[in-house]
């Protein structure tokens, strides 16, 4: 059994997670999203990142990004190594792709941020 928590919504319910032949059980849930987050939990847990990118010529050294959707967790530390020797120019406006398709996930690196040229 593992014991979680739903952060699909600020209730924080709290899940267990049973496995059983026919997959996994959820229980704990107050809501279809909560048994769907539990599902998703065990069977491809997926994490959204937050980070930074170095930038030149632009009014700050660093760029605020984040992931497009969440990627599974175990290609979290593969995903940051690529972020931090990632390096490029201003200017960027918010929402522009810094890095497509990151490791083929289908997710990309977008900016959070504009950043004009210094
Ligand atoms: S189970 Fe439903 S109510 Fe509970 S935290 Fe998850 S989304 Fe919110």
């Amino acid at each position: 059994m593992k014991e979680f928590t739903c952060v699909s919504c600020p209730m924080g319910c709290k899940l267990n997670a049973f496995e059983e032949e026919s997959g996994y059980k959820i229980t704990g849930y107050s809501c279809k999203r909560g048994l769907q987050y539990g599902l998703q939990e065990m069977e491809d847990p997926r994490r959204n990142i937050s980070s930074t990118v170095r930038i030149q010529n632009g009014f700050l050294s660093m760029l605020p990004v984040k992931t497009s959707a969440p990627i599974p967790k175990d290609r979290i530390f593969s995903v940051m190594e690529i972020i931090n020797n990632q390096k490029i120019e201003a200017p960027v406006s918010v929402g522009d792709v810094i890095i497509p398709n990151i490791l083929e996930t289908g997710v990309d690196i977008i900016a959070t941020r504009n950043m004009a040229c210094s």
